[in-house]
């Protein structure tokens, strides 16, 4: 282990880190070094808070009249707002609706339908797969369109023929980390013709996103990971100004109309971001999100991003004699919040280092992928997580068949 590191320096670091009072926003087991808040992030209090009043008040006592009253049913404008506010979106843009996977379907498709006359929809080949899915199901929703997977980012110039109407891109790699240039790549795509998806599952709380100064047109994420949601918490969806009052999108539901409550036979868009909008929204989920986004409004991105580099650079040098193969980029304008190594039995250490309270997780073929949530988590845990996996390493405590075993979800 690098000798410059030690626990007490951690400790140190911890004492003037501007964030540590943060995790007292969060409820977290004292015995746990949490990884995954890519995955799913921890809880905060205020979201239990308002999910308990939620029941006890809003439902339980109010019931029907909180549509209004408890103001239910505007919701997913003014907590899209408060995420654009994060996302460097001007109020108006953004929407909290549906899943990420049910918003590219609306994305792609709506692309498809601005850019009349192109038939292709660029993909990365190493997207998270849902977004190859739902590009596949959306492409064979508009005439004659398909899609086409590209290798690398690095190839799109290339790739940019004056059939591709739009591009999927996710902002940061799933599985290894690697942060994309947000400003340059849209700038690239205009200049083709092309109109510009990004999708932020892993950045969108975990690093600063200029969407509106990167003139992206439109943009799709979780809200259950870095955000803090909570479980299948609603996703977000972002339309630039320029596109809202033409944009089509498909699932021409009830919530998305001018006017739900006419109850007219004639389906007629809402004329701002509201047109995004489905069915129902699940109130639940939405206000456990609301209480997430209250320790937001503590926090600058900026600071958020300065410790997840800190700590994502201390973790790797922890690990540099470890055996383990790095596949997250070095160089901090390409990465996430997140290490990603690989090892052939990366699956069975996974395990076992879950097994002494160290939470990352695992993705195919052979990643072990460990995630940094700067607001709840302490140096002393970056440190701890590293001496907990050298040693699991050191001991080949993995070697054990019920580590082999593959659980449902990985
Ligand atoms: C987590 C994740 C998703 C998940 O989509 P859901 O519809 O919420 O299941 C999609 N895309 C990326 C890049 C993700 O990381």
């Amino acid at each position: 282990m690098p000798h410059h590191i030690s626990r007490q320096s951690c400790q140190r670091w911890d004492a003037q880190d501007p964030l540590a009072s943060v995790r007292q926003e969060f409820e977290l087991p004292t015995d746990l070094v949490y990884l995954d808040g890519n995955s799913l992030g921890a809880m905060p209090r205020r979201a239990r808070e308002r999910v308990e009043n939620t029941l006890a008040l809003e439902w339980g006592r109010q019931l029907i009249r909180s549509w209004n009253g408890a103001c239910w049913f505007t919701k997913p404008r003014s907590l899209g707002d408060r995420i654009g506010g994060l996302l460097g979106a001007a109020p108006g843009q953004t929407v909290i609706t549906d899943s990420t996977s049910v918003n590219l379907y609306k994305a792609i498709v709506a692309a498809a339908r601005l850019r009349p006359g192109r038939h292709t929809i660029l993909v990365e080949r190493q997207a998270f797969p849902t977004d190859i899915y739902i590009a596949t199901g959306a492409a064979r929703a508009v005439p004659d369109t398909r899609i086409r997977l590209i290798d690398d980012s690095s190839e799109l110039e290339q790739e940019l023929t004056k059939d591709v109407a739009a591009v999927v891109l996710g902002h940061v790699d799933f599985r290894t980390g690697t942060l994309l240039d947000m400003p340059a790549l849209t700038g690239m795509i205009h200049a083709a013709g092309a109109l510009a998806i990004w999708d932020l599952c892993h950045s969108a709380g975990a690093l600063p996103v200029v969407l509106d100064a990167s003139t992206v047109d439109i943009a799709v994420g979780c809200t259950y990971k870095y955000l803090n949601g909570g479980p299948g918490s609603p996703a977000f969806i972002y339309v630039a100004h320029r596109h809202l009052d033409h944009i089509e999108q498909p699932l021409t539901g009830w919530n998305g109309h001018a006017t739900p409550f006419s109850f007219s036979t004639e389906y007629q868009p809402h004329q701002g971001i509201d047109r995004l909008r489905v069915g129902t929204p699940a109130v639940l989920s939405m206000v456990a999100l609301e209480g997430a986004l209250d320790v937001w409004d503590q926090v600058e991105i900026d600071e958020i991003r300065a410790k997840s580099l800190r700590m994502t650079r201390m973790f790797a040098e922890l690990l540099v004699d470890s055996g383990l193969d790095m596949l997250t980029p070095t160089q901090e304008h390409l990465r996430g919040s997140q290490i990603s190594l690989t090892h052939p039995d990366a699956y069975a250490i996974i395990r076992a280092l879950i097994d002494r309270g160290v939470i990352g997780d695992f993705r195919e073929p052979d990643v072990l992928r460990f995630g940094f949530a700067p607001s709840y988590l302490r140096y002393v845990d970056v440190y701890d997580a590293a001496t907990q996996l050298l040693d699991v390493l050191r001991t080949r405590s993995w070697n054990l068949p019920e580590y082999t075993e593959r659980l449902l979800v990985t």
